[in-house]
């Protein structure tokens, strides 16, 4: 391995350039060691143990971990960092992980969310010989982070997760737009290789109003998407709270569970710029009458009383009801989703509404265009090596260590 010095900054991606889940990359610079996300591969990618001497094995020699966001993929493997070195995440992103513990002691269950040092967008942070701006992003995760970290006067963005199709695009673009020149783009390029990811191109506004318009068209909605995809979970809030104040008396409710209504509490909490959401009604089988009268959108968690409530709409009343599929296409191909799914495509009433967490392939090249680094690195992509259509991209394997001249 190539040694740094004084005037090197050196970049090591342990994983993440044949793999979209699982990411982990490191900065050296003048002995101070950082490493960004350490996640879980996605269930079908084949990849083998990641273990970095000195992070999860051996004396610690990393000063920090530092987290983009609360997804499996970039926060699951966390517990098995060594003990004594500091990680950092939003304080939303830590919350987040707290109540699913809570929730599910197998989630995240090596990580102690007491240990994490909360970031906060636009404060800048000093670890060793770096400094590190945490960047609020756009991604179907809320409160994610880019970073930029500075080596001197070479500056490293490092993306993680992002789109400029979300609700906070025009935000994301005038901030990267402050930072001046970028030495070194990193970012993630999951299009790239994914090609279906592609089509689920809507703005999370135009998700939105086609989930609106189920609402009104519709009597029972069911809605499967993820517990913490909070622009969607505004936009339907935003929806319903529509449609109560067009329809005074008979507004519908918007069904949730204790768990969701702890997440909503969190997001009230520690998010209250962007997101409102307030109370809302867990379903009870009390509430059968009334919810059968007034209409309802429901979500629907797997293996709950959800489902079967589902099942029972779509046979005595499919014509009112419609179930809408707001994640991945790629996620309902097998098990219990291609069955659900199937139930309304059946009956003609399955609605795909989807947005992207991931940046389109024509907006990462203009992303490319507007920021001009010197070089990029694609991770988050499958087989790197073979795309070379980014503007200065380096190819770069898992493991190798390419060093830059910091002046
Ligand atoms: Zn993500």
């Amino acid at each position: 391995m190539v040694q740094s010095n004084d005037n090197h900054v050196k970049v090591i991606v342990h994983r993440g350039t044949k793999n979209i889940g699982g990411c982990c990359t490191e900065v050296e610079y003048k002995n101070t060691r950082l490493a960004i996300d350490f996640g879980s591969p996605l269930p079908e990618e084949k990849t083998s143990k990641l273990d970095i001497s000195g992070l999860t094995n051996g004396k610690s020699e990393f000063d920090a971990v530092l987290f983009t966001h609360y997804h499996g993929d970039h926060v699951g493997e966390a517990g098995k960092i060594n003990a004594d070195i500091p990680i950092y995440m939003s304080g939303f992103a830590k919350d987040i992980i707290a109540a699913y513990k809570k929730h599910n002691w197998h989630c995240f269950a090596e990580i102690d969310p007491n240990m994490v040092t909360e970031l906060k967008a636009g404060k800048e942070i000093e670890i060793g010989a770096l400094r590190v701006l945490p960047i609020l992003s756009d991604h179907s995760a809320a409160e994610s982070l880019m970073f930029l970290i500075k080596a001197g006067n070479f500056q490293i963005l490092h993306t993680g997760d992002f789109r400029l199709h979300g609700r906070y695009r025009e935000e994301l673009l005038d901030s990267v737009k402050k930072l001046g020149k970028i030495d070194l783009l990193i970012t993630e390029g999951t299009t790239l290789s994914r090609k279906e990811e592609e089509k689920d191109n809507y703005t999370e506004e135009r998700v939105e109003a086609e989930i609106k318009r189920c609402l009104y068209e519709n009597d029972y909605c069911f809605i499967i998407l993820s517990s913490t995809n909070f622009d969607r979970l505004q936009g339907i809030k935003n929806s319903v709270n529509a449609y109560r104040h067009d329809k005074k008396t008979k507004g519908k409710y918007f069904l949730i569970d204790n768990f969701q209504q702890s997440l909503f509490e969190i997001a009230d909490k520690r998010l209250p710029e962007r997101y409102k959401f307030g109370k809302e009604v867990s379903y009870r089988s009390g509430l059968d009458e009334k919810m059968k009268d007034r209409g309802f959108i429901m979500l629907i968690r797997m293996g709950k009383k959800q489902e079967d409530i589902f099942r029972k709409y779509m046979k005595e009343c499919p014509e009112r009801s419609c179930l809408i599929y707001s994640m991945w296409s790629g996620y309902m191909k097998t098990g219990k989703l291609k069955e659900l799914t199937d139930i309304a495509h059946d009956r003609n009433r399955l609605r795909i509404i989807h947005s992207s967490g991931h940046v389109t392939v024509q907006d990462l090249k203009d992303f490319v265009d507007v920021l001009a680094p010197e070089h990029v690195i694609v991770i988050h992509t499958k087989d790197t090596e073979k795309f070379d259509c980014l503007k200065k991209q380096i190819p770069i394997k898992d493991g190798e260590a390419l060093e830059f001249q910091t002046c």
